[in-house]
Parts: structure tokens; sequence; C-alpha cells
């Protein structure tokens, strides 16, 4: 005997209707089968509407009229497919429900309050609704099926709405009574009897136990749940895009998951199949063929120490505390009482070890019911000040995480609060099962998003995601949209998921919080409409719960350099080749290090200097080892390193600098090379990474023009002027080449001092050899000494300079790119 239960996904439309009966009518082929339903979609909260609506208005037309069209309109689609399915029965069955439904409304809004039992009896028609519909389905496809009545067979306990089967005595109905054979048996489920023969209903989303204590009762081979996914995931497949489907869990791991929230399986289930040792089956009847989830005594092949991550919503977290409740016996006892002598159920316990406190979480509705009941029961402890005033904390959440194999393997727990830590999740409160098989933290209830994702990326080595915002799509920013674009699945392969979800210049901005398709980007580039602003990029990312953004700044520009420490603190990586931020004042540059390490985030410009060289990086490693800057001195510019080099073999400043400039080797405007202030930056960067406190000002420039050369008006007028710069340059290596050297631009830093100018290099000197736009960095420090460690090689260009922006765009993974 297996017993069958479809929810109300499964029963919403014709279609889900017709594949239930299919899938009821192939078992029953096999084996004897009973069969318990939900109501059909969300008639439940419609029915819960219509007492809602008698209360606030006296009457609940409207809602009626709704579900009477929804239920017309069911069996019509029903009809269309299968014409000799018999109505009578149907039909009859709504009229009756209607009509009593009628009834209810006039005395709710005579009464001004609904009674439990009459609630009981509103909220559990849909379920009447559907069995009469599935037995004429089923009897027009040639299937006989028969009906049971719950109320007579399910003998339950408690209140009327949230009522518990007692499976012994139940058992004893059914063996009084026994279900016909050779027929399928349909049950409606939600519901039981009470000791008075009243109808009671299990509690919200409650067939699935009915379907459990049905299973229980006639020992069945197997309780089935049919529903709208393809069985049990190791976290809401609402929320996690690749959440992971698991082949089995064993009964307390199922437990813990669908208390914590795991709505997919009523926590009240589990008991009374696990008592008989019955096997569970999480079936899709949207795909029948999959083999689902087992839950059963064991927790099975997937051989994970943890299984999965829950949330629970929509909680108030309560904190007693205060001098009187250290070594008071009973205080725990008093406290819990009052919640539950009012009705109010605690989802979660922490208490600190100091005795000083009791804190809970319960849901929110209940809050001003518990409010009360600790004001009474602990009025005199309040007025003597023994108790603080006490503490309510709204809009929390709880985050779980459950398996089995927890309780033998380390680090669980500081991985998990590490992933919280990591998307800036705060924690309330923090609580462990006796069991160790759950473990479960409080957090702030907008964070569950950005909480699961972080959690199952690093529990279940899952997919880890990478959401560009890249602001520039010029040079640089295009190249690297490109490159993006080719490596997209080669990281797929490793489970790097990079997608651009915004792309932006000074026209608009093009945004998708899935990812942009790239294929013809330029073209959409080219006609964007919308209009971009920095908000616009951070509420996107706080709207989607994206939880790895990157903001990949390949602008020149100021205005974007000032906002970054605004997008670190709002979650950001900040990736940029611009030199802005880093060469503003020292107040900010400090401040966007503070703000990128409280928010976690990471703040990567290797490409500010040397282009795709390992510039930044290698320093970095050397002070932080210890090491020291004594001395620095580099060609720092590739446009400046070209021009000079030509000078060597004679040709003029000017006609070095058009060179340059129609090979693309310049700025669009060479004044920007010639002025210094480009080298001049440079230096500066790598002066305060070896931490000298300068700001810009402070960096001595010889600009690569001669002194006082009118440097005013338009590009082309300046290009037809820069002749006039030939004659003093010609002199200057005229009278280098004399003494056997060459001219070179290039940035010190001695003795705490930044300098950029031009001096002349013998053969001897490394930087002789340096041009064709190469860059050359001599690194003078304590361990590097009298011999420099030299970084050399290309140091410009707008495809080395995007890889090394990709790169540390790959770099704000951390740890994980070694996953
Ligand atoms: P039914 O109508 O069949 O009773 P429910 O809506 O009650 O269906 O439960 C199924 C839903 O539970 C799924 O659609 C899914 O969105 C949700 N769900 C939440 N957590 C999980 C999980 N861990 N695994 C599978 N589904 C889950
Ligand atoms: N129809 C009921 C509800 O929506 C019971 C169920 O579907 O499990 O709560
Ligand atoms: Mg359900």
């Amino acid at each position: 005997m297996r017993v069958l239960k479809f929810g109300g996904s499964s029963l919403a439309d014709a279609d889900r209707f017709l594949r239930a009966a299919d899938i009821i009518a192939n078992n029953a082929q096999q084996e004897e089968v009973a069969v318990v339903l939900s109501a059909p979609g969300k008639t439940t909260n419609k029915l819960v509407a219509v007492i809602e609506g008698a209360l606030r208005n006296g009457d609940a037309d409207l809602q009626i009229a709704e579900l009477e069209n929804s239920f017309a309109q069911l069996f019509t689609d029903i009809k269309a497919v299968l014409p000799n399915v018999d109505n009578a029965a149907f039909d009859e069955q709504v009229n009756v429900s209607m009509l009593q439904l009628r009834q209810f409304v006039h005395g709710i809004a005579l009464l001004g309050m609904c009674p439990n039992n009459a609630n009981a009896r509103i909220i559990s028609k849909g379920e009447r609704i559907s069995i009469k519909l599935m037995q004429a389905v089923l009897e027009a496809k040639g299937q006989s099926a028969s009906l049971i009545d719950p109320v007579k067979y399910l003998f339950a306990k408690g209140d009327h709405l949230e009522a518990m089967v007692d499976v012994e005595t139940s058992t004893l109905n059914f063996k009084k009574e026994p279900l016909p054979v050779g027929h399928v048996n349909i049950m409606p489920g939600f519901t039981a009897g009470n000791e008075d023969g009243e109808l009671v209903t299990l509690g919200r989303n409650g067939s699935d136990y009915s379907a459990a204590v049905l299973a229980a009762c006639l020992r069945a081979d197997c309780c089935e749940i049919w529903t709208d996914v393809d069985g049990v995931y190791n976290c809401d497949p609402r929320l996690v895009d690749d959440a992971r489907l698991l082949k089995s869990l064993s009964y307390q791991e199922a437990m813990e998951l669908s208390y914590f929230g795991a709505s997919v399986l009523h926590p009240k289930t589990i008991a009374p199949i696990a008592q008989f040792h019955i096997p569970c089956l999480i079936k899709n009847s949207f795909n029948p063929q999959g083999a689902g989830t087992l839950i059963g005594q064991d927790t099975g092949e997937d051989n994970l120490a943890i299984k999965g991550i829950t949330t629970l919503n929509k909680l108030t977290m309560v904190n007693v505390s205060g001098p009187g409740m250290k070594g008071m016996v009973g205080m725990a006892s008093r406290v819990f009482g009052a919640m539950s002598s009012s009705g109010v159920s605690i989802v979660l316990i922490t208490q600190s070890s100091s005795e000083y406190s009791i804190s809970f979480c319960i849901e929110a509705a209940d809050k001003q019911r518990a409010e009360q009941a600790l004001h009474d029961a602990f009025e005199l402890e309040l007025k003597d000040s023994l108790l603080e005033p006490v503490e309510f904390i709204d809009d929390v959440a709880i985050v779980t995480l459950v398996g089995d194999g927890m309780r033998t393997s380390k680090g669980v727990a500081s991985q998990f609060f590490s992933s919280l830590a990591e998307v800036n999740v705060n924690i309330v409160a923090i609580a462990q099962g006796s069991s160790e098989r759950a473990i479960s933290a409080v957090i702030p209830e907008d964070k569950v998003s950005e909480a699961i994702k972080a959690c199952h990326e690093n529990f279940f080595n899952s997919k880890h995601f990478l959401d560009l915002f890249i602001v520039g799509v010029g040079g640089v920013g295009g190249e690297l949209v490109d490159q993006v674009q080719r490596q997209q699945a080669k990281l797929a392969q490793k489970g790097i998921v990079i997608r651009v979800c915004g792309l932006a210049n000074s026209k608009g901005v093009l945004l998708d919080a899935k990812g942009l398709p790239l294929s013809n980007w330029r073209d959409r580039m080219g006609h964007v409409s919308e209009e971009f602003s920095l908000a616009s990029l951070i509420s996107t990312v706080q709207r989607n719960h994206i939880i790895n953004p990157v903001l990949v700044d390949c602008t020149s520009s100021e205005v974007i350099a000032e906002q970054y420490a605004d997008f670190l603190a709002a979650g950001f990586h900040v990736v940029t080749p611009n030199k802005k931020a880093n060469t503003a004042s020292m107040a900010y540059y400090h401040q966007l290090r503070q703000v990128a390490r409280s928010s976690r985030r990471k703040l990567l410009y290797e490409t500010t200097v040397g282009a795709g060289l390992p510039v930044i990086e290698n320093l970095q490693n050397l002070i932080s080892a210890g090491d020291e800057l004594d001395k620095f001195n580099g060609i720092l510019s590739g446009s400046l390193s070209f021009i000079f080099g030509k000078l060597d073999e004679g040709l003029t400043l000017s006609q070095a600098t058009n060179i340059a400039k129609d090979n693309g080797f310049t700025e669009p405007d060479p004044r920007d090379d010639l002025s210094g202030m480009d080298v001049a930056r440079k230096l500066l960067i790598l002066a305060r990474e070896a931490g000298m406190e300068l700001e810009l000002d402070d960096v001595v420039v010889e600009q690569a023009l001669p002194p006082g050369f009118d440097d005013s008006g338009s590009v082309d007028e300046f290009m037809a002027r820069l002749p006039e710069a030939d004659a003093y340059f010609s002199d200057l290596a005229e009278k280098a080449a004399q003494e056997g050297k060459v001219l070179r631009y290039v940035g010190e830093i001695d003795a705490g001092k930044c300098r950029v100018r031009i001096i002349a290099v013998d053969g001897n000197d490394p930087m002789n050899k340096v041009k064709d736009g190469e860059n050359a960095l001599a690194f003078y420090s304590r361990y590097y000494q009298p011999i420099p460690l030299v970084l050399r090689g290309y140091g410009a260009g707008t495809e080395v300079t995007a890889a090394g922006v990709f790169a540390d765009v790959m770099r704000t993974l951390g740890w994980k790119l070694g996953v």
C-alpha cells in the first residue's frame, strides 16, 4: 500500500489536476493506493480571506464569487480534455459549500468574531471539493474511487486549528472499518475529527501531516508527497539559483529542515512515519520520472556534513534580562510558562552563560500577546528593577544549517559565521540544538537572501558568482567586456559564473541583474536611453540581493572615484585602473581602506601603475613581509618611454609625439602625458603603498616640455605649437649624447621625497635600454640592496591593461579561487 499526497500546487489548474489523476491511476494499476489531496492552488488562502472579509466588512460576497468562478473554470477546463467527466457530485459539493460559506459569513458578521470550530470548517472546504473532483476524474478514466472521511477515521486532540492526530486510536478506527480494496481511496488532507466528532484542522500546510498519519495508520510501504519541485533541495530553490537536489535525508534531518523553514514538507509530517519506519518520497508531479528525495532511517548517500540551509522569516526576538535572572530558580520556566499560557509558541531559545538574560524568537504576529504576558507575569520584578524592560528586536529571521554529519565534522560553525560576515550580516544571536544536527543564527530579515547565498557558495562549493558593473566602456573597459565574454564559458567549467550586470558610459546604462547578453553589447550601448547614476547600480544590487558585486571603474573620472567609499560600504568590491581615488587626499585614501576593511570588500588597482605588470601586488607583498622601501626609480609612462626612446634615434620631440599619438600610444590629449602629471600620480600611488603620507602637491614635477612652454588651446593648436619645443630637447639630447648618455623621463622616490624629471643615463644604467613603450621599475629596499628588485615589461596598451583589470576582478574571489 502506498499513500500519495498531492499539494495545492499540483492541483492548481486543469492540466496539473489531470497529471495528478494520471499518476494516481498509473500507481493504482500496480498496487493499492490511498490518496490525500490538498485544496486546489491557493484556495485555502482565499477561504481565510473570506473570514477576514466577514470580520472587516460584514460580507465576503466578492471573495465567495471569486472562489465559485475558480472552481467552475477548473471543471470546465477539465471537461474540455475529459468530456465524459461527471459534474453532479462536484457541482453539489461546490453549491453546498458556497451556501454554507454564506451562512458562516452571516454568523461571523453578527457575532463580530469567528470561533475556531467555525474557522476550521470554513478553511477546510477546498479539500472537500478536490476529492469530489478527483473521484469524478478517476471514474471518467475508468478507475473506481471511494472517499475517506477523516473526521470519522482520524482521531485528533488539541486546538481546532492546530490539532494533533492520535495514531494509535486512528489505526483502530481503520481496523474497525477497513477501507474498500480494489479502489483508490481518496481522503481530504488538512483535517481530522475530535472527541466530540467535530471537524478540526491540522495547521496550515497540514496535508503533508494528513498523508503521514494515514500512511502510519495503514502501515503503508511508502508515503509519497507530490509537489511542484523535484524533491528537497539543500536551499529554497526560489532563493538560490543553483540549489542542489538531495537524494536522501534522515528523518531527523528532514524534521530540522522543515521545522526551520523548508516549506516543501510540514514539520509534523516526520514523526508518524519515522515511528513506523515508513520511507517518505518527495516527488515532482511535473516530472514523475525524476527520482525525488527519499527520507528514511539514514542520512543516505549524499554524504555531506551539511545537508541543507533554511530560513524562517517574520520573527521577533525577545530578550528578558536583569539582575533578578541570575541564580533564580524557575525564571526560565516562568518566562516560557507565560508564553505557553498565552498561546505564543517559541521558535528558538538562547541563554547567556551568565544567566543574566534569556533570549528567544517568536512569530512577529505574536509580539503583542507576548509583551502583555511577560508584563503580567513579571510585574513586580519589573517594578523593582530586578528585570530590565523587556527588549523586542523586530524583523529578524533565523538561518539554520542542518546535517547529521555536523556532529563529527569540525569548523562548521566558524565557516557559517564567517560566511555571514562575508556578506556583512550582523548576527543577533546563535543557537545549536543539543542533537548537534542543526545550528542557527538569528539575523536581520532583510539580509536573508545574502546569508543563504553566501552559505550555499561556501558550504557546497557551489558556483561562485561574480557580478560586474563596468563603468566606462571605451578602450580598456570595452576590451575588458570582450575578454570577459571570451572567458565566460571556460570559467563556468571551474564553477565561476562571471556576469556583466551593468554597462555604463556617459550616455547611459544597461542593467540586468541576471547578466546582460554580451554578444552585441556595443550595438546595444549605442542605443541606451536609461540615464546612468551610481545610485541605480547600488539599488540594483540591493533589490536583487547580489552578494559579489564588483564595480569596475574604467573611466578617469574624479566624480566616480569620489564615490568608491559609498560603493564599498554598499557591499561592492571596487576594481579600477583609474588613478584618481588613490591620488586624492590622504584622508580619503585612508577612509577607503578603512571602509573596505569594515565591509570586508576589496579595493584593487593593480593596473594604475605599470598597466598589466604586477607592480602593486609585489610592493604590497614586500611591505607586508616587513621590508621597507628606501629608494625607487623608474620609467612609469608607456607614452613617454616611447617618445624619449625616439629622441635617442634622432627624432625631434614633436615628431616623436606625433608618431606616438598616431599609434594611440598617448592619451587623446598628449598634454596629459607631457605635463608629467600621469607619472606623478603613479609615483604617489607607489609612495603611499610604501607607507609615505604624501599629497599630490608634494610631488615635484618637471614637465616633459621646456620650462614656461605655452600649452594652452585645443589639441590641434598645441600640436601645431609643439615644434617650438624641439630645439630645447635636441640640445638636451645632444649634450647627453656627448657624455654617452640618453634622456629618460623618470619618477624617483628618495629620502621620503617624490620627484618626476628628465634625466640623462649612461649605458650602465638599466633604464638606458628602456624604450618603445616599455616600463621599468627599480625598488631598492632593505632586502633588495644594492641590487634592486626590477620589474620590466610592456607598460601600456588596452589589452594588457584590461587583462590586468580582469585579474583583479578574479582576485576579489580571494581563497575561493583555489576551490
Ligand atoms: P504543495 O502545494 O505541494 O504543498 P508547497 O508550496 O507547500 O507545495 O511546498 C513546495 C515549495 O516549497 C516549493 O515550490 C519550494 O518553493 C518550497 N521550498 C522551500 N524550501 C525548499 C527546499 N529546501 N526544497 C524544496 N522546496 C523548497
Ligand atoms: N490547504 C491547506 C493549506 O493551504 C493544507 C495544505 O495544503 O497542506 O494550508
Ligand atoms: Mg505544502
